[in-house]
């Protein structure tokens, strides 16, 4: 992510009363209560009460350096919702009072191509929620596990609905991450989609890809989420370890995404596409994944990669998904829990994201 450091002149040193928070102080520690500065807000600032905040694999990931990337403590968290508690002079969309989320950005540079491309996701300089250099107080970003942010307007979300927000929480990672390559390469009415891994961003594949009317397969290693998986919008759902039902499949896929937290062997995938078919990878493995080029060479098929989505994308995202009666099936969570979430999330256990009522964080 960005790698920029802020010299001590450019820093402001407003900071807002303690905040509660969860952090990990090292790879092999725990989540455990920590305490953190928040700034006070400037004129373009918005500050929320964090009410949920979703649980990404990207966080475990993250909390345990599985990307080797972390500073610690790491507070993870970039699945927010909450209300807006203060608003900055110069702030235009948001007033007290109002439903307000936050994802996995809360900066970029602005000037860039991708920035006024509105694909701030992949400017150089863009800032992580957490684990990324925080230009206003030094150190690095923390992320929701807390109970208020204080987030510039422009990376501030509105909230079309507001009633189930527990569920509308993963939208800002799981849904985002899943609808803009959706959305990217143009899936459509009769396409054959596949999802590949049933946790967070698989099942909001599912039902995005589902929304968009396209033919949905679901890969799973987990025969006992077959039903739910139907009841979340695939059509067909395959047991990948079974490899007759895999090789019935071969060439016949328009696009794939594949969701995946941990090792798997991508060219299973990489062949069941048609020629000119693409499979995106969404999901981050610790280690790199093998790609046999055969796969690649012989149909003319593309293999590529999506991060999250830009913040225009992210709000036309949650107005589908309001539009659609779209949200996340959640298991909440008091963050007491967290610990117990990641090790159940490492086990392929969780339907579909687990989400920490923040209610829990005294
Ligand atoms: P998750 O809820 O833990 O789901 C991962 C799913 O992968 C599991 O439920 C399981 O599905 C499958 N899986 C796990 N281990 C597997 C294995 N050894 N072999 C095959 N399948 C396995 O994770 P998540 O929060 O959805 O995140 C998924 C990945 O996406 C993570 O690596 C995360 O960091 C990454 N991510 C990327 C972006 C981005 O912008 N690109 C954004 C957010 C997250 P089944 O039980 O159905 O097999
Ligand atoms: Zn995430």
């Amino acid at each position: 992510m960005s790698t920029a450091t802020y010299t001590e002149t450019n820093l402001d040193k407003k900071q807002s009363a303690a905040t509660p928070a969860y952090a990990a102080q090292s790879a092999k520690d725990q989540l455990a209560p920590f305490s953190i500065q928040r700034r006070e807000p400037g004129p373009k600032d918005i500050q929320i009460e964090i009410l949920y905040c979703g649980v990404c694999h990207s966080d475990l990931h993250t909390a345990r350096n599985e990307w080797q990337n972390a500073t610690y403590p790491v507070v993870p968290g970039h699945e927010i919702v909450g209300k807006v508690t203060k608003v900055g002079k110069d702030v235009k969309k948001f007033k007290e009072g109002d439903y307000a989320a936050v994802g996995c950005m809360v900066d970029s540079d602005r000037t860039c191509p991708e920035c006024k491309e509105g694909l701030e996701q992949y400017c150089n300089n863009f800032v992580g929620t957490y684990n990324s250099p925080d230009k206003h107080l030094g150190g690095m970003t923390y992320g929701g596990y807390s109970k208020q942010i204080v987030v510039d307007e422009h990376f501030v979300l509105r909230l079309p609905d507001t009633k189930n927000l527990e569920g509308i929480a993963p939208l800002l990672c799981a849904g985002i991450t899943t609808y803009s390559p959706l959305r990217h390469w143009k899936v459509s009415k009769g396409q054959k989609v596949g999802i590949v891994g049933l946790g967070g961003l698989g099942h909001m594949g599912l039902k995005l890809a589902h929304a968009m009317g396209a033919d949905v397969t679901l890969f799973t290693t987990s025969p006992g989420k077959t039903e739910d998986a139907k009841r979340l919008g695939a059509n067909h759902v395959v047991i990948s370890k079974n490899t007759a039902d895999m090789e019935k499949l071969v060439g016949t896929f328009d696009f794939i995404l594949d969701c995946v937290s941990a090792q798997h062997d991508i060219n299973l995938y990489l062949n069941l596409l048609k020629r000119d078919g693409t499979l995106v990878q969404v999901g981050a493995p610790e280690q790199p994944l093998p790609t046999q080029v055969f796969s690649l060479i012989f149909k003319r098929r593309n293999f590529a990669g999506s991060l999250i989505g830009g913040i225009a994308e992210t709000q036309e995202m949650l107005d589908f998904c309001a539009k659609h009666g779209i949200t996340s099936d959640v298991e909440v969570i008091p963050i007491q829990k967290i610990n117990e979430a990641y090790e159940r999330l490492l086990k392929s256990d969780v339907k579909y994201r687990f989400v920490i009522d923040m209610a829990s964080l005294k």
